[in-house]
């Protein structure tokens, strides 16, 4: 994507591994591109409970002393990104709390969009909140809850929740993977040798060598106990809202989610992309990395050769100082640049995954002309982003989402494009072989699954500043007395 949407995090968690903490780095390692805020793992050793949590990316946080402090052989990790609470050493997670029942950790991907009511009400009485997220509410649910039995509390606490939600959760005696009734998010089960994996792409069991084993199911939580496996529902719905985009930009393309594998999928957004509006022209050329498998997909359907057009620089840190003001488009050609030899007197279908405000597309735009093409057709491989998302995407208010306040007249005009074409709503369910009834598609379709009482309810959906200095925080939880 040349612009920057952000998924909120990746999971990861193994139970029943002497090399736990090692696998849940390399795990992490693998889905730092869903969260590069913080990044944490808390392990478990019989009764005692390490975590290790630190700000910036995953080989900043851990050192290998690092990793042999965590002991155990169970662990879960987390790699945030951050849409609700700030982005601050106290809001990463894995959160690791002790009550009065023992100790417990989670991991959350998603946002809830009852928040404020749970939170209101948990403080009226008494709760006091150690982070500014969403996710700890679960915790004070868990905390409050009259069942002794901790799955039969989790339960109950996890029926007062709405919203997106895939976690990850430990105690003394469960490492538990779970999504909420809709699907929203993902998350995977995996196997090595006798170990169980949760991760929120598959990507991270080929890093270490774990077989597939199935997607967790909408409402279900998978409970990996000492010595079996169980899997209980705890929440039904009559559809399915798994998050589309997933499919479109988030997921690697090597990952499997929601059971579907994302790389067919993008070839196929590509290809209905080319079926929907066919277009002469001499070379195709994706925005990289994201489009790149769609406009595979585009050269393969229309038999327009695909070239490598605009090189992408991998070494961009998450911001830079502009030099000058006066220095204009600074930012989109220290990520992008054209390959004239490619471009020069050429008719160019371009391929991008998605626009959200159109400022950097109307600068590639403008490279590319730069560079000599001759005419821009600019195809992207999914609808008009139309609506915020509230389910743990970073996602600009609707005033600032140029498809929800300009035509698509005005969208091309504004880009300086030849011709412009989004996927359609249809194309979008066809190529990721889905259904309305299986699928989010709110961001481009205005059809929430979930509805909400107003925007507040979400936090702060803004991104916030990234303090770029290193901060780690590392807890030992003996058992206590009153567990
Ligand atoms: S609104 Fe869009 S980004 Fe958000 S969950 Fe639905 S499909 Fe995904």
């Amino acid at each position: 994507m040349s612009e920057a949407t952000h998924e909120a995090c990746g999971l990861f968690a193994i139970a029943d591994h002497p090399e736990a903490s090692h696998l849940t780095y390399l795990g992490l390692y693998t889905l730092q591109h869903r969260g590069q805020e913080s990044a944490g793992i808390v392990t478990a050793e019989g009764e005692h409970a390490s975590s290790h949590i630190g700000m910036g990316l995953v080989a900043d946080v851990f050192e290998e002393e690092t990793l042999g402090k965590l002991r155990g052989n169970r662990a879960i990790g987390h790699v945030r990104y951050s849409t609700t609470g700030s982005s601050d050493i106290i809001n990463a997670q894995p959160i690791l709390c002790e009550y009065r029942r023992g100790w417990v950790s989670v991991a959350h991907n998603g946002n809830l969009i009852n928040t404020m009511e749970l939170r209101s009400d948990l403080e009226s009485k008494g709760s006091i909140f150690r982070t500014t997220t969403d996710s700890e509410i679960l915790i004070h649910l868990l905390a409050r809850s009259p069942h002794v039995d901790f799955l039969d509390a989790l339960e109950e606490s996890l029926n007062k929740l709405r919203g997106a939600y895939s976690m990850v959760i430990m105690n003394d005696q469960y490492v538990i993977g779970l999504r909420d009734p809709l699907g929203i998010r993902p998350l995977s089960l995996g196997r090595k040798g006798d170990s169980y994996i949760f991760c929120s792409e598959t990507c991270a069991l080929d890093i270490i060598e774990a077989e597939y084993v199935r997607t967790v199911e909408p409402g279900e939580m998978v409970i990996i106990h000492k010595d079996r496996i169980e899997s209980r529902f705890f929440g039904k719905e009559t559809r399915k809202a798994q998050c589309i985009f997933e499919l479109v930009y988030f997921s690697r393309p090597d990952s499997i989610v929601f059971g579907k594998r994302v790389h067919p999928a993008r070839e196929n957004l590509g290809r209905e992309l080319a079926r929907e509006l066919p277009t002469e022209a001499d070379v195709v050329v994706a925005i990289p990395d994201s489009s790149i498998c769609s406009a595979v997909g585009y050269s393969l359907e229309s038999g327009i050769p695909m070239q490598q057009g605009i090189i992408r620089s991998h070494y961009i840190g998450r911001t830079f100082i502009e030099p000058s003001q006066s220095i204009r488009d600074f930012g989109a050609k220290l990520k992008y640049n054209p390959v004239r030899s490619v471009l020069n007197d050429k008719r160019v279908i371009v391929v991008d995954d998605s626009i959200v405000r159109g400022t950097t597309m109307r600068k590639i735009v403008k490279m590319l002309r730069k560079a000599g093409a001759a005419e821009v057709h600019l195809r992207i491989a999914s609808p008009v982003w139309i609506e915020p998302c509230y389910y743990g995407v970073d996602t600009p208010e609707r005033g600032k989402l140029i498809g929800a306040t300009h035509s698509l007249e005005e969208i091309k005009k504004h880009l300086r494009v030849d011709s412009l074409h989004y996927l359609s709503i249809e194309g979008l369910l066809k190529a990721c072989e889905g259904t309305h009834e299986e699928f989010c598609t709110a961001c481009f379709s205005g059809k929430y699954p979930l509805k909400w009482n107003g925007a507040h309810q979400f936090g702060s959906l803004s991104k916030k500043v990234v303090d770029a200095e290193k901060h780690y925080v590392h807890i030992d939880v003996e058992p206590s007395d009153n567990a």
